[in-house]
């Protein structure tokens, strides 16, 4: 069952969250406005209602897991986005990234190749009100070429290579953000698309994600 009360309690672990991720060295003041509002717990099962903010990440069923918040705020602040933007995510999950992408004021096109996870964010009521975001079930591989290009690509999985159709899939001056290694850490990288096509490539600090893998899950 999924919690749908938010509580003082609720937003005083919020207020707590954003001063630990504060401290971690997340600087943008929107996205900290963002993470503060967003009920977290909304997108886990009741039973994780009183871990759902610490700074960690949760299980969601299918072996996957919702990103840590401050790892969410870090690859949010990276993309630098700015309001209109056309943003594709690979690895929906939780949809708890996608929710914070919209919050930001951009237009998210989000894939997921497990079909129960996919199925479950159509129920869930809470993102009805997200008419910004647009939910794929697919292979994240293949990116969306209908509706590219993207100003902003952004990885939730651990990518053991920078995945060419997603570059193709980015508009020039675009940037993508993304978990590269197949080993168990994976350094985040930003790639920008530069107006003359060659790619600049900018590396920040180690993370832990779940694999991007091939293919669609049914
Ligand atoms: N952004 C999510 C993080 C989920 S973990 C959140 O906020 O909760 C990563 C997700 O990526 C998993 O749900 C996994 O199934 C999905 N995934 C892995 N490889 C993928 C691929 N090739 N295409 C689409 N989704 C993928």
């Amino acid at each position: 069952m999924r919690p749908t009360d938010d509580t003082y309690r609720h937003e005083a672990l919020r207020r707590k969250l954003v001063k630990e991720i504060q401290s971690k060295g997340i600087t943008d003041e929107r996205i900290l406005a963002v993470m503060l509002d967003l009920p977290r717990h909304y997108f886990l099962d009741s039973a994780f209602d009183e871990t759902a903010y610490e700074d960690k990440a949760f299980p969601i069923g299918e072996g996957q897991t919702i990103s840590q918040p401050y790892t969410v705020a870090y690859q949010t602040q990276l993309l630098e986005l700015k309001p209109y933007q056309k943003v594709l995510e690979i690895g929906t999950g939780s949809a708890y990234q996608a929710v914070v992408l919209a919050e930001m004021g951009v237009q998210v096109y989000t894939i997921e190749r497990q079909k129960k996870l996919f199925e479950a964010n159509k129920t869930f009521e809470f993102l009805k009100k997200y008419k910004f975001i647009k939910f794929f079930y697919g292979d994240g591989y293949r990116g969306l070429p209908t509706y590219a290009p993207f100003d902003r690509v952004i990885i939730t999985a651990a990518a053991p290579e920078i995945p060419q159709n997603l570059i193709d899939q980015l508009k020039p001056g675009g940037m993508m953000v993304i978990p590269l290694g197949a080993g168990d850490m994976q350094q985040m990288m930003r790639i920008t698309k530069l107006e003359n096509g060659s790619l600049k490539e900018e590396v920040f600090d180690y993370f832990s994600f779940v694999p991007m893998l091939g293919g669609k899950e049914s």
